[in-house]
């Protein structure tokens, strides 16, 4: 592809191409926006990925993302501590957090279980968790994991490594999305729907 710019302006648009979502088409026009953009935009985001790639850690507890060891979340003492969310993700965990529905802990993966791919209980943060749940004071496991093969079967394997504790495993409810038309559903939702329904 013939370049329409610089090196330095080419680099910027190669590597904005990189983020998902965005392909060369888009990653031009990026480009372009920051460029025209340079006082408000450019400077400011430059500086906050500076400050991003020094600052960000993993959290040692739940495997979150922050600038801060333990995480703002684990460090929040008003969280209810008897409630513990597990995610594979800290994309999933943002996502709840979304929903505000939950003032709980967390407890992140890293993945999900896939025999397929050769991801096994040890390349995820399932050791931890048990730890977690060993020490005490949890009492709801929430697998809030994918609807997906690997995410059922991971939910499945930490159900049974919690069972010798006193401790409810729960997952999220399968079905009709909220504003949902029963038409448009694929077989397995609806499947999952009927199965997992309640009493009006
Ligand atoms: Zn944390």
């Amino acid at each position: 592809m013939a370049s329409v710019a610089g090196p330095e302006i080419e680099r910027l648009i190669q590597l904005l191409a990189r983020l998902p979502g965005l392909g060369p088409r888009s990653a031009r026009r990026a480009a372009l926006h920051l460029i025209r953009k340079r006082e408000e935009l450019l400077g400011p985001l430059g500086e906050a990925m500076r400050v991003a790639r020094e600052r960000i850690v993993t959290c040692s507890i739940c495997g979150n993302i922050d600038t801060s060891n333990p995480c703002s979340l684990c460090a929040d003492a008003r969280r209810d501590d008897a409630t513990l969310v597990v995610v594979e993700t800290v994309g999933d965990l943002w996502a709840l957090e979304r929903a505000q529905v939950l003032n709980a802990r967390y407890h992140v993966l890293g993945g999900a279980l896939s025999p397929l791919d050769g991801v096994g209980p040890d390349d995820l943060n399932i050791g931890a968790l048990v730890s977690r749940v060993a020490a005490g004071g949890v009492r709801e496991v929430i697998l809030a994991v994918n609807a997906t093969v690997d995410g059922q079967t991971t939910a499945h394997y930490i159900t049974e490594l919690l069972s010798p504790y006193e401790v409810k495993c729960t997952r999220l409810a399968h079905g009709v999305p909220v504003g949902g038309e029963l038409d448009y559903l694929d077989e397995g939702t609806l499947a999952a729907a009927l199965k997992s329904r309640t009493d009006l």
